[in-house]
């Protein structure tokens, strides 16, 4: 066999790029377990969504609506926006690419949290841009030290509300102070992907923010709480110039028909958000004290706005053997020791039954390290 030596090479940012992790759903040994590990929806997905989903249009030639009309203005319906600044995505990871794409390159800086969404020091390497990552407050963003890490190099600003994967809040008067802060040369882009699991009187403002600031971009998806993951839907928010930047060079049929018509009917099912939320909240709020009550062994729970808990491991049992130990027992978490995180286990709130036995499985692991 012939070796082709040596393969054009790559711009050399890419190859400092470390692929994206997803979150698995099989153990070591290939058995399929519980998936809490990647904050998908446990009561699945809207049945009217599902209904529209399989009832949309099977014309499989043909390419999907390119400028997903019904999305958009069921979107601008709801949340009272103009459906002409509404951008849609293959997932609002999409949307967090184009924007690094139309604002940055190399020379430029992009600021994200440490403990921060992994796509966006992808997303920021991937354009040649420098990513800029600053310091958390016990897990939380801190607003202080994104503006002390502003130059004149930077550009944008990433700040998920919650955040993922601390689960963090930052409220209004902070986003606002944030973005007052700023220069108005800076885009800030505000990561919503858990702000329905917020109540409303909680609502970070970012929306408004989005409707009268030239420099605000808010991004939503359709894969955290309407449970469609699997179609890759997201939407943004911003004014007209950032919207037209971004059209440019977004994949020309990028939200498939079916997943087009799922998330229209999502959107209308405003009982099963409300129903999701409300069994968050519930086994949340349950989870949080049971790991509460393991604090003597040093579990502790970074305070959550999300549908998922970082737990931190402070004593005898360590996230690594506890991620292993909850494996064995039949759940898959998160283990984040290449976002920094070696001493913490991301959990997704699942079903009832399934966050009463993770739980039981954690505790059993607290009493026998
Ligand atoms: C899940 C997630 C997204 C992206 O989800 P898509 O499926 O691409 O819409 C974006 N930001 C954060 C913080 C997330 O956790």
């Amino acid at each position: 066999m012939t070796n082709i030596m040596p393969a054009p090479a790559p711009k050399p940012w890419i190859m400092g790029i470390a692929p994206y992790t997803p979150g698995r759903s099989t153990t070591d040994d290939g058995r399929k377990v519980i998936k809490l590990s990647s904050n998908e929806n446990p009561l699945g997905t809207s049945p009217a969504a599902k209904a529209a989903f399989d009832g949309a249009d099977r014309t499989l030639e043909r390419y999907p609506d390119a400028g997903a009309v019904e999305l958009r203005e069921a979107l601008a319906a709801q949340y009272d926006l103009d459906p002409a600044r509404v951008i849609y995505g293959t997932g609002s990871d999409e949307i967090l690419h184009l924007v690094a794409g139309a604002y940055a390159g190399p020379g430029d800086e992009i600021i994200h949290v440490r403990y921060g969404f992994a796509v966006y020091e992808i997303a920021t390497r991937r354009v040649g841009a420098e990513p800029v990552i600053v310091d958390d407050r016990d897990y939380a963003t801190d607003v202080d030290a994104i503006l002390a890490a502003v130059t004149e190099r930077t550009r944008v600003v990433f700040v998920a509300n919650p955040n993922n994967p601390t689960g963090t809040f930052t409220p209004r008067a902070e986003i606002a102070r944030l973005h007052a802060g700023l220069p108005r040369s800076v885009l800030l882009v505000i990561d919503q992907a858990y702000a329905e699991y917020l109540s409303p009187e909680e609502d970070d403002a970012g929306l408004a923010l989005a409707m009268t600031e030239a420099n605000v971009l808010v991004t939503r998806t359709f894969s955290k709480i309407h449970g469609l993951a699997a179609e890759r839907i997201g939407w943004g928010y911003a004014c007209a110039p950032i919207i037209d930047a971004m059209h440019r060079i977004r994949a020309p049929f990028n939200v498939t028909t079916a997943g087009q018509a799922a998330a229209v009917a999502a959107l209308a099912d405003t009982g099963f958000v409300d129903a999701t939320r409300a069994h968050n909240d519930t086994w949340r709020g349950w989870f949080v004290e049971q790991i509460g009550q393991m604090g003597n062994a040093g579990l502790r729970c970074v305070p959550s706005k999300a549908n998922f808990v970082l737990v931190l491991f402070e004593g005898n049992l360590t996230a690594d053997a506890a991620y292993h130990g909850l494996m064995e027992a039949g759940y898959i978490v998160r283990w984040l020791p290449s976002q920094g995180l070696p001493n913490a286990l991301r959990i997704t709130i699942g079903t009832e039954e399934e966050t009463r036995g993770v739980t039981a499985a954690l505790r059993d692991l607290v009493e026998r390290a």
